[in-house]
């Protein structure tokens, strides 16, 4: 890693804007969430935690972006992961209540309906063509609620292709090598632009590469925490196939994809719990940019490119396999292979 020039010089589309607005946005969302896990700690280390502050992170965050991105590209469709639903059914409710006093904390000051318009604008159905973003508030919520990872999701697709992704991550580490170092990245990345990191409390940007193994049995793995989410079993039967003597990176949210860009990491493994889960192009939309932007490869688990024009999710793959490229990549491919076929 190394800072280097600003993004604005590199950049290739020439969209400054919509790069300046979606840092701002996703920052703003970062702090907001992480503000709402913060009194989370504080009310409940008595009692039991349930997921109504995740609740409140997800909507009033997706609420904020919505917002940003509404004031600076009006006509910009949003595939986003939440809905207006539950504030309309229950505009006094607690959810309700809070939702707006930590949008009224960012300077949101509109009513319910505000809000709640905000959120529905979020239903796009995404597709193969024309321009729109896509929004995951809060990626890793049970992440959230451990208080392990999570993130604020935000990428730009044109005509079926990503061409911008931004991540908040207010809970990693912006040097894993330092265990002193602050937590708080944000990630940039752009078609033909480059991969960067920056604090999220503001600070200069970093370029970021990946960084090949010395070995294949060498290379890091990184996966889900939750079984329910990719099939660890299989994973670690893909490690030993590998020979791999390092312990898997287990985080939550696309968090791991940044592991993969800076080098912490050298290989993200979803495999698919099931035949039937297809994954949301908001949980990948803006990671895939980031690792692929940073030099390395991002397929499905099968070695299919990720096809991002099929709607609200990724139809045609399933699974994920990043890496940070040359033979490594294909050689995991082939150990899925042998893993599923044991
Ligand atoms: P992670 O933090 O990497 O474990 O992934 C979190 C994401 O997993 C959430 O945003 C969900 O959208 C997604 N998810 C939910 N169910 C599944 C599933 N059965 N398989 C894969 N991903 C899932
Ligand atoms: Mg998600």
């Amino acid at each position: 890693m190394s800072t280097g020039a600003a993004p604005a010089q590199l950049t290739a589309s020439g969209s400054t804007r919509a790069r300046e607005v979606a840092l701002d946005a996703v920052r703003a969302a970062s702090a907001l969430s992480a503000a709402v896990r913060h009194e989370l700690v504080a009310a409940h280390s008595t009692t039991k935690v349930d997921r109504s502050p995740v609740t409140v992170a997800d909507l009033a965050s997706q609420a904020l972006i919505s917002l940003c991105l509404r004031a600076a590209f009006p006509d910009d469709p949003i595939v986003g992961e939440e809905d207006g639903a539950l504030l309309r059914a229950d505009p006094d409710g607690p959810i309700a209540r809070q939702v707006r006093s930590h949008l009224m904390r960012t300077g949101v000051t509109g009513g319910d309906s505000l809000i709640a318009d905000a959120l529905d604008r979020c239903a796009h159905p995404g597709g193969p063509g024309g321009r729109f973003w896509t929004l995951d508030p809060v990626d890793g919520t049970k992440g959230f609620l451990r208080g392990g990872q999570y993130a604020v999701a935000l990428a730009l697709i044109e005509d079926g292709d990503v061409v911008l992704g931004v991540l908040g991550c207010p809970n990693l580490s912006l040097d894993p090598g330092d265990p002193l170092a602050p937590s708080g990245c944000m990630f940039l990345a752009e078609r033909g632009g480059g991969a960067w990191m920056y604090p999220l409390a503001g600070g200069p940007a970093t370029a970021l590469g990946v960084t090949p193994p010395p070995s294949v049995a060498d290379a890091r793995m990184a996966e889900s925490v939750e079984p329910g989410h990719s099939a660890l079993d299989q994973g670690d039967r893909v490690a030993r196939i590998l020979g791999l003597t390092q312990a898997p990176l287990q985080m939550d949210s696309q968090a791991k994809y940044a592991t993969v860009a800076r080098g912490e990491a050298h290989v993200y493994l979803r495999l698919p719990t099931s035949d039937t889960y297809r994954e949301r192009i908001w949980d990948h939309a803006a990671g895939w940019l980031l690792v692929r932007e940073a030099g390395g490869v991002v397929t499905d688990a099968r070695g299919e490119r990720f096809d991002f024009r099929r709607g609200r999710r990724l139809e045609g793959n399933a699974g994920v396999l990043a890496t940070s490229g040359g033979a490594l990549h294909e050689r995991v491919l082939e150990a899925i292979v042998q893993a599923q076929a044991a």
